[in-house]
């Protein structure tokens, strides 16, 4: 395992919306958005909904209006998926979400994060390895 992932981070994120610690590697992790809509989405998605009834009011009239469920689930569906990319942590690969569901799942995931992170980090360090020799020459 690598012990860099186990430095916890200095780094504060502005207006966090969950703040906790990564049950697999203890560092200090935060969320910037919640799944669940509050009324500043509304207010976006009635922003939204207001400019697509002005595009669309010359050709659909007063039936332009019902644009507004479907941005309402698409809007949703957008802020489901950044807030999934958010649960795995960057550090150790650990996806609470997914460890609820399955465990083995979650597990592989993790090992498949490590085995990626350290492929990638012997490339890196042959990169730099590279430019070291290069440079004596
Ligand atoms: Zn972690």
């Amino acid at each position: 395992m690598n012990p860099k992932a186990l430095v916890k981070r200095t780094f504060k994120y502005k207006n966090a919306a969950m703040e906790f610690i990564c049950p697999l590697c203890g560092t200090n992790r935060a969320f910037t958005l919640r799944p669940q809509i509050a009324l500043k989405n509304y207010l976006h998605i009635f922003m939204i909904t207001v400019i697509l009834v002005m595009c669309l009011y010359p050709v659909m009239q007063l039936n332009s209006v019902w644009v507004f469920f479907a941005v309402w689930g698409f809007y949703e569906c957008i802020l489901r998926m950044l807030f999934r990319k958010q649960v795995a942590c960057p550090h150790c690969g650990f996806d609470v979400s997914w460890y609820r569901k399955d465990v083995k799942v979650a597990r592989k995931q993790v090992e498949e994060f490590w085995k990626n992170k350290s492929i990638a980090d012997k490339i890196k360090n042959d990169e730099k390895a590279n430019l070291a020799e290069n440079l004596t020459m």
